[in-house]
């Protein structure tokens, strides 16, 4: 069964001043649709078509250049559309709140760090918040579609929340400053979301 382009939650406007109505048209109808489609040519007829696609990144051959960039694309996109909300922004409650604080000190010192790995990810790629088996939080980038959940890249944690650095998620509207993308990334995100994640999977 091949996978399908997800509907976003909400229109293309709807994360509107932030991030903006014609990026995220593109970024949804080509990129992430264009990965969608690679994956599914990339796995048609081979032992990896009709499974769910993490188990297909777990069990990745890294090697596998088209499922490693198609596959990571399909899952990272499917996340980051999750994650954004025109409801969104503001700070966790909680239990997240409580591992934010644990790890990092405060939400402050949160959005620092993780900030500064999407800032300092040369070229494209994503910078994660991962949730370990026992609640413990982590945050790491991965270079192109590569993501936590393939063998030996990144923190080995599940990712909760991603923010996609590739110039295609911002260079329409913000040209060459990704940390004002970035500064406006917390403004959208849906830390409900992010919440179910972290309960379910730490
Ligand atoms: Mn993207």
């Amino acid at each position: 069964m091949a996978f399908e382009l997800p509907k976003l939650p909400y229109a293309y406007d709807a994360l509107e001043p932030h991030i903006d109505a014609r990026t995220m048209e593109i970024h949804h109808t080509k990129h992430h649709n264009g990965y969608t489609t690679k994956l599914n040519a990339a796995i048609e007829g081979t032992d990896l078509d009709g499974k769910g696609i993490e188990d297909i990144l777990s069990n990745l051959d890294m090697s596998n250049a088209a499922v490693r960039n198609n596959g990571g694309g399909f899952f990272n996109h499917n996340l980051f559309w999750e994650v954004m909300s025109p409801n969104g922004g503001g700070a966790p409650s909680g239990e997240l709140a409580s591992a934010i604080d644990d790890a990092f000190g405060s939400f402050e010192g949160f959005k620092e760090k993780f900030s500064t790995a999407a800032a300092t990810r040369f070229g494209s790629g994503w910078a994660w918040l991962c949730v370990h088996k026992g609640g413990k939080l982590e945050i790491c980038s991965t270079p192109n579609q590569d993501n936590p959940i393939m063998p030996g890249v990144g923190c080995d944690g599940y990712p909760i929340l991603g923010l996609d650095v590739w110039e295609h998620a911002y260079y329409l509207h913000y040209q060459n400053k990704r940390p004002d993308y970035i500064s406006a990334f917390f403004n959208v995100i849906n830390w409900d979301k992010v919440s179910e994640d972290y309960a379910a999977r730490k």
